[in-house]
Parts: C-alpha cells; sequence; structure tokens
C-alpha cells in the first residue's frame, strides 16, 4: 500500500500521473489531508475512479489517540497513540512560556539498549513512516486546540536509526502544504550513530542536533550505551565537531546525572576537557527513574556541583528542568510494551 502522507507534492503529482490521473489532482488531495480528512471518500471532489484507484492502493496514516494522560505537577501530557497495524508508540505535549513543544516518537521501541532507559529494554518493533510522525503532532494540535511551535525527536526510538524517515519528515512539516513548523524549532537527538551524523551535518539544515553523551570516556559510556563500542568517543567528538563547522550551528550534548556513575568533579573535569573548544551547550537530566535500571539520579547539590564546575571550566550547561514525571512522561520513560489494561 502507498503512504501518500509521506510523499510531498512533485512525488505524489509523479504517483497520480504514473496511473493516468490528471497533475492537478495532487493539489486537491494534499488540500483534503490538511483538513485531516480519514478516508478516500471524503474527498469529494475527487472524481470516483480516484478515489476507488486510492482506496485499493493507498493509505492515509493515523496516530489515533488511544490513551492520554495529563500530569498533576506541570501542564504536560501524555498521549498513547495506536498506528495503522496495530502497533503502538507514546508522545508528549510540553507547554513552555515560548508556546508548544511536542517531543515525538520515531520508532516502535529501539534497538540501541541504553541501560538508563526504559525504550532501550523495551525491545523494538519497526520504524515509523514519515506521515506518522507527522500524525502524533497534528493528533495533539487537535486534541489540545492550539498549534504546535516546536518538535523534539527525543521520544521513542533513535533518529538516526531511521535516517532516510527522519529527513523525509524534517523536509515534510515544514513545507507549507503540511504542518509549516520551522526548521530551527526542531530539534534531533542521536545516541551518537556517527555516519549518519556526519550526513546529516553535510544536509546543511537549520534544525537542531542534541547528541546523547552521559559519559565523558569510552568505558563509563560503553557501559550504559552499547553503541559506544561500534562509535567510540573519539569518533563521535569528531563527527560533533564536523557537524558544528559544517552548519556553524552550536550542538547540545545531553548529559543524564546518575548518583555515583557520572557525576563526581573529576569526571566534570574529565567532560570540559572533552568539550573544550566546541561551540556547544550541555544540557544536563538528572536521570529519571526507570523500572531494573538501578540508577538514582544525582542529589541537587550534586546537579548544582556539576554544573558550576563546568562552567568554571568554561563550558557552558544548564539542568533540564523536569516535565510530566507523575505520569511517567520524562526523557527515558517511554516503553513500547503496554500492558492490555493500559488501553
Ligand atoms: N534515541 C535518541 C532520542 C530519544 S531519548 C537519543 O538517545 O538521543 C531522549 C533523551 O533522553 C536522550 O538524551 C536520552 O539519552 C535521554 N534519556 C534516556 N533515558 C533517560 C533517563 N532515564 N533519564 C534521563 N534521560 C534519559
Ligand atoms: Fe534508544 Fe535513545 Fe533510549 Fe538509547 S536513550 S535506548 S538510543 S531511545
Amino acid at each position: 500500500m502507498t503512504d501518500i502522507k509521506s510523499m510531498n507534492l512533485s512525488e505524489l503529482t509523479a504517483y497520480l500521473t504514473d496511473n493516468g490521473f490528471e497533475r492537478f489532482r495532487a493539489k486537491q488531495v494534499l488540500s483534503w489531508i490538511k483538513q485531516d480528512v480519514t478516508d478516500f471518500d471524503s474527498m469529494r471532489n475527487l472524481p470516483r475512479k480516484l478515489r476507488d484507484f486510492l482506496k485499493a492502493d493507498a493509505y492515509l496514516a493515523c496516530a489515533d489517540i488511544v490513551r492520554l494522560q495529563r500530569s498533576k505537577l506541570d501542564d504536560t501530557v501524555k498521549y498513547l497513540f495506536r498506528l495503522f497495524d496495530g502497533e503502538y508508540v507514546e508522545g508528549v505535549l510540553m507547554h513552555y512560556h515560548h508556546g508548544r513543544t511536542m517531543c515525538i516518537s520515531s520508532q516502535v521501541g529501539c534497538k540501541m539498549g541504553c541501560t538508563f532507559c526504559a525504550t532501550g529494554k523495551s525491545g523494538f518493533s519497526r520504524s515509523l513512516t514519515a506521515s506518522e510522525m507527522i500524525a502524533q503532532i497534528r493528533c495533539a494540535e487537535l486534541d489540545c486546540g492550539e498549534r504546535i511551535s516546536n518538535v523534539v525527536l527525543m521520544g521513542m526510538g533513535e533518529p538516526f536509526d531511521n535516517y532516510d524517515n527522519v529527513i523525509r519528515f524534517l523536509k515534510l512539516v515544514t513545507c507549507e502544504d503540511s504542518l509549516h513548523i520551522g526548521m530551527r524549532h526542531i530539534t534531533v537527538s542521536t545516541c551518537g550513530i556517527v555516519p549518519r551524523m556526519r550526513e546529516f551535518a553535510d544536509l546543511q539544515l537549520q534544525c537542531g542536533l542534541s547528541v546523547s553523551l552521559h559519559a565523558p570516556n569510552d568505558e563509563a559510556r560503553s557501559r550504559t550505551m552499547p553503541v559506544n563500542r561500534r562509535y567510540p568517543i573519539r569518533e563521535l567528538m569528531e563527527a560533533s565537531r564536523y557537524y558544528v563547522e559544517k552548519t556553524n550551528r552550536r550542538i547540545t550534548f545531553e548529559y543524564a546525572l546518575i548518583d555515583g556513575e557520572n557525576d563526581s568533579d573529576a569526571t566534570a573535569r574529565e567532560l570540559a576537557k572533552l568539550l573544550k573548544g566546541l561551540l556547544c551547550h550541555v544540557n544536563l537530566i538528572p536521570v529519571n527513574n526507570v523500572t531494573g535500571s538501578g540508577y538514582k539520579k544525582s542529589s541537587i547539590k550534586r546537579q548544582q556541583a556539576f554544573v558550576n564546575r563546568l562552567s568554571d571550566l568554561g563550558i557552558n550547561a544548564t539542568v533540564r528542568r523536569t516535565l510530566g514525571s507523575d505520569i511517567d512522561a520524562s526523557c527515558g520513560q517511554l516503553k513500547r510494551n503496554f500492558m492490555k489494561g493500559d488501553v
């Protein structure tokens, strides 16, 4: 079946003309998609022959909200979406003073197996299409009744393990024909798939890049992030420098502070040395609770000491505010396996 919601105007035009329909039909179809129709029969200005063809050959991707949890601590909302084949992903809507930010999933589960992450522990089913990434944003917009201005690919999955669909998503969602979200308002987060980081840099998109670092040396990083055995820190840093050179953009490093694991003063010094001279920002995230991981977040005092140590050494760092912790909507808490009773 053809996923027409992942196509841009010229692809849709080619698809329709190849199958014997007029060029101008593509604009009509896109306009119905923009009006959120969920079936081809609702595309009333299309001739019956075209509607029948689309019904037989194509589908309209969806992300149906099957559960919604609202935080009592802040306004964060966690959605559970059902995809067309019965798979589930989670997405999180956050409210900031500058607008609404949607954190979307790029895969059902994740193959990367980071030890601190619930998604990594829950296995992997498949990657999402561009249309399924867009659908998460659009469904949340329709639910909250407001426009979503910012998007982060920090939900379930490793975006660069689904590279082509993620790039397609970025190009599509920024189009006027689609949700028209500014590229500068989108951030992709990766655990460090080095060859894809380089390809991404070459594209010179105006979108943000975050790299999940979490440790300043290979020994410690490989212990929590298996991907480090494949792409060690030296290669990761070279790719990060390449990104900054190519794009002239600041790169963000995410660093989950784990009590007794990576939060000592000595580790802060090692981290500062690693990042010295690179146009970057360090986002410190007190590690969120994940059942069975055995990790505890660093004390507030330790978090502050770590930031101060980095700042003293000339590294730009802040502690990220935790949102939606009462509904398990924080970083690393989204998961693939849902209990039957959950839905
Ligand atoms: N796969 C991508 C993006 C999704 S994870 C990546 O790993 O970058 C989004 C962020 O949450 C990453 O920085 C990830 O390392 C972090 N994270 C995962 N589990 C966490 C946890 N338990 N506490 C805090 N941050 C966590
Ligand atoms: Fe996958 Fe990112 Fe979780 Fe690691 S932190 S398991 S890469 S989703």
